[in-house]
């Protein structure tokens, strides 16, 4: 077999969070342009229908899925419409998250909150839920949406939730593939640096900075990402387990 056949994911079935709009969206077409089927995840559903039609205009299946990831309910759920319609899964891209920019000294219990529990608990609970189909296969892969914030601490902006959030998923990540790399089951995450999408465009105040201090003296686009994605999904990854890539035009460099 021709060594690139091991990126195809042709026939796999694959479920994205966040994938109504931005990198959650970029990358699972680019996923479904590999092969894959395609449940669009999302908690507002009208994005998530659009990605979902866009994406079975490639020729895979596709379909929309409501949910919010803090929710176990919704999760629960969201699995459920899945294997009724796939019948299996291959791959989860837990990808959901938000930032909020509020001083440590001031953010409100909220805020804390509502960033931990889309970025951490979002991420724990639809991992756990992808990772009890795949340990019954005795194979799947799950990757996950970290940041270079899980590493070092973003400047100018303030964001001192989102980071701790982060920085929790990569430790889940670690745990999770250590725990199920027993049943093949791989679980790896990507962290990106800044990428332009509706969460960093907002953000004119801080842009020249990010640019600045990025050796490629730019902003990284969404669909730099899927290579990395497209590799962990796919059998080119085999024996890759526990592991983060970092796609941050060198940020973390210096
Ligand atoms: P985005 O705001 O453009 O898109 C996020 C998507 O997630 C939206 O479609 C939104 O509706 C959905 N979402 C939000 N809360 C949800 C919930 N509770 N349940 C289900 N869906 C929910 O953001 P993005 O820039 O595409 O970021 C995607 C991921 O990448 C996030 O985890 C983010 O932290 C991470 N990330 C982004 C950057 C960046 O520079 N953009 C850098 C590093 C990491």
């Amino acid at each position: 077999m021709n060594f690139l056949e091991k990126f195809r994911l042709k026939g796999k079935k694959a479920f994205i969070t966040g994938a109504g709009r931005g990198i959650g969206k970029s990358v699972s077409i680019s996923l479904a342009e590999a092969g894959a089927d395609i449940a669009v995840v999302d908690i507002n559903l009208d994005s998530a229908e659009k990605t979902a039609q866009e994406i079975s205009l490639l020729g895979v299946k596709s379909f929309a899925v409501k949910a919010d990831v803090r929710n176990p309910a919704d999760v629960d759920q969201m699995i459920e419409k899945i294997m009724n319609e796939f019948g299996t899964l291959d791959i989860a891209f837990n990808n959901a998250g938000i930032c909020i920019n509020e001083n440590a000294e001031n953010m409100t219990y909220d805020s804390w909150k509502r960033v931990i529990d889309i970025n951490l608990t979002g991420v724990y609970l639809t991992a756990q839920a992808a990772g009890k189909v795949m340990i019954k296969n005795k194979k799947g892969s799950i990757i996950n949406t970290a940041s270079m914030a899980a590493n070092i601490v973003c400047y100018p902006q303030p964001q001192v939730g989102y980071n701790a959030s982060k920085a929790g998923v990569i430790q889940l990540t670690k745990s999770m593939a250590a725990e199920w790399g027993p049943y093949n089951v791989r679980v790896n995450c990507i962290s990106p640096g800044y990428i332009l999408t509706e969460m960093t465009a907002k953000s004119t105040q801080w842009i020249p900075t990010w640019i600045e201090r990025t050796p490629m003296n730019r902003m990284g686009y969404p669909e730099e990402l899927a290579g990395a994605v497209i590799y962990l999904a796919s059998d080119a990854s085999e024996f890759t387990t526990g592991s983060d890539i970092t796609i941050d035009g060198g940020f973390c460099c210096w």
